[in-house]
């Protein structure tokens, strides 16, 4: 295995370079527990070369016609459009997610370049007479400063580029700090963008096994004016602590505890299609994905029939095999976190419908669970579980279903099943969540403004509110004339 190992640098400068200290670390197939690739592992020293290559590059690009800058980006997107198959293999082997999810979210992770470059273009701005008559009102637009990126591992592209679009379309320079699980994909996206036209210093990419160095340096750089952030809501907490010292813009994308109802009136086709959608894309390892399903008692047993036959079905495999249908959890950590979960929620008194245990071999394969009656005081219904398991659990009342649904720190996304368009409206309006999927279980767009509420996080990504998380505000006070 060893032998095949690539050697990856950072990315700086407009290329990839050794660590200052020479050190690398492992990336680990979660599919066989080997590792596929060394990486240079980022340290205070490189931190600084990204941040002193950032300020060099900033006038130039800030200054650079939107025009300019939308081409690169849709350049960008062009070429990893054509280079799909590259990204979607390096997807599977470093995060282990099957070639189907990750062909998804190349297509995914690209349309953020394409929207955004389209959005570059349309930075707008106003310009009114002061009501008072006393000169006029300008309104501008700028971009806000050097960016820091840090991404989670479950969509190694889709992460980065949600970020790194609109940050380059608003003319900021950004460094990127990706997950140590999954640095491969952030690094040749970072090489993408290069090739489109992307002038060096203007994006760095700095793995690192510990962010500890790297974050510091950042933090303590007084020119750092934003922090985005995707990942848990406790490291979100603290790095929000730390972007208070320096009054930072934030976005921040946290946890989530989704509800999924289905309700009487609900076509269980697609309620089904719609909850394996929302369970199991990602093997469950999605922010978005259905963690709680709330179904109505009259059709509970049907349901979950339903849901238990397909979801037993599913072949768990390697991703690269095509036949394979759900890959392994990215650690031996996160599957014992699952496994913890589950174990639990029977020790409470559910009912194990189906899987429930972790599955032999290297990799970190879980089997895909169904656990039906679980108890609403149960930690799966108030912990992420972030893999694939349904917990399943009934109500008699619409009323009821909503406070189940709205009983979570979280506010992310929720999911809805009916057929009676009323019910539509008063659920969706009552349901605390920053996104709603209606008779769906997929709802990531890039033209939709993506994001949640209390713990789940601040701000959107994507859309044109996306854009915006990017620019600043300025009046300009013009006199009279
Ligand atoms: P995580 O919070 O453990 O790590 C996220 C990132 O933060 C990683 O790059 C990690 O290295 C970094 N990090 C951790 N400690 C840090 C520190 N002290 N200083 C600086 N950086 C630090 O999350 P994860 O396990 O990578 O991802 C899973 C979590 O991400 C889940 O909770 C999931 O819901 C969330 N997520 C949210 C969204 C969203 O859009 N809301 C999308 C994807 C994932």
């Amino acid at each position: 295995m060893t032998a095949t190992v690539a050697v990856h640098g950072l990315f700086l400068g407009g290329s990839e370079v050794e660590a200052a200290d020479g050190r690398t670390f492992p990336v680990i197939d979660p599919a066989t527990g080997e590792p596929i690739a060394e990486v240079a592992d980022a340290g205070a020293e490189d931190a600084r070369a990204a941040l002193a290559a950032a300020h060099a590059a900033a006038p130039g690009w800030a200054s650079t016609p939107p025009r300019v800058r939308s081409r690169i980006l849709r350049r960008a997107f062009e070429l990893v459009t054509e280079r799909a198959e590259e990204f979607a293999a390096l997807i599977t082997a470093e995060m282990g997610k099957t070639l189907t999810d990750s062909r998804g979210e190349v297509a995914y992770g690209a349309s953020f370049l394409e929207w955004f470059a389209e959005e570059a273009v349309r930075i707008g701005g106003r310009n009114a007479v002061a009501p008072s008559g006393f000169g006029a009102i300008s309104v501008v637009q700028e971009p806000v400063g050097l960016c820091y990126a840090i991404t989670p591992w479950n969509f190694p592209l889709a992460m980065i580029t949600r970020k790194v679009g609109p940050a380059l379309a608003a003319g900021n320079t950004m460094i990127v700090k990706p997950a140590e699980a999954t640095p491969l994909t952030a690094l040749l996206m970072a090489r993408v963008l290069t090739e489109a036209g992307l002038p060096p210093g203007v994006l760095s990419v700095l793995p690192c096994q510990n962010p500890t160095a790297v974050s510091d340096t950042v933090f303590a750089d007084p020119w750092l004016r934003k922090l985005t952030f995707t990942g848990s809501t406790a490291v979100g907490r603290m790095l929000l602590a730390r972007a208070a010292d320096g009054v930072l813009r934030t976005s921040m994308e946290l946890g989530g505890n989704a509800p999924l109802l289905v309700f009487e009136d609900a076509d269980l086709d697609v309620a089904v299609d719609g909850a394996m959608a929302a369970k199991m894309r990602n093997g469950g390892q999605a922010c978005t994905a259905a963690n709680r399903f709330l179904v109505h008692n009259s059709v509970r047993a049907e349901f979950v029939d339903r849901l238990t036959a397909r979801i037993e079905a599913l072949r768990v495999g390697a991703g690269a095999d095509p036949g394979s249908e759900v890959g392994p959890m990215i650690t031996e950590r996160q599957r014992a976190a699952v496994h913890t979960l589950v174990s639990a929620a029977l020790a409470d008194g559910a009912v194990l419908r189906t899987g429930g245990t972790p599955l032999p071999g290297n990799g970190f394969f879980y089997a895909p669970t169904v656990l039906d009656e679980v108890p609403a005081d149960s930690r799966i219904v108030s912990e992420e579980i972030f893999g694939p398991v349904a917990a399943i659990r009934g109500f008699d009342t619409e009323d009821e279903a909503l406070a189940a649904a709205n009983a979570t720190d979280y506010g992310l996304a929720a999911y809805l099943f009916t057929t009676d368009f009323a019910r539509v409206q008063r659920v969706s309006a009552a349901l605390q969540a920053g996104m709603v999927g209606v008779n769906r279980g997929l709802i990531s767009d890039a033209a939709a403004p993506f994001g949640g509420i209390k713990a789940s996080g601040l701000g959107s990504e994507g859309g044109s509110e996306g854009l915006h998380e990017y620019l600043n505000t300025k009046y300009v006070a013009l006199p009279k004339y």
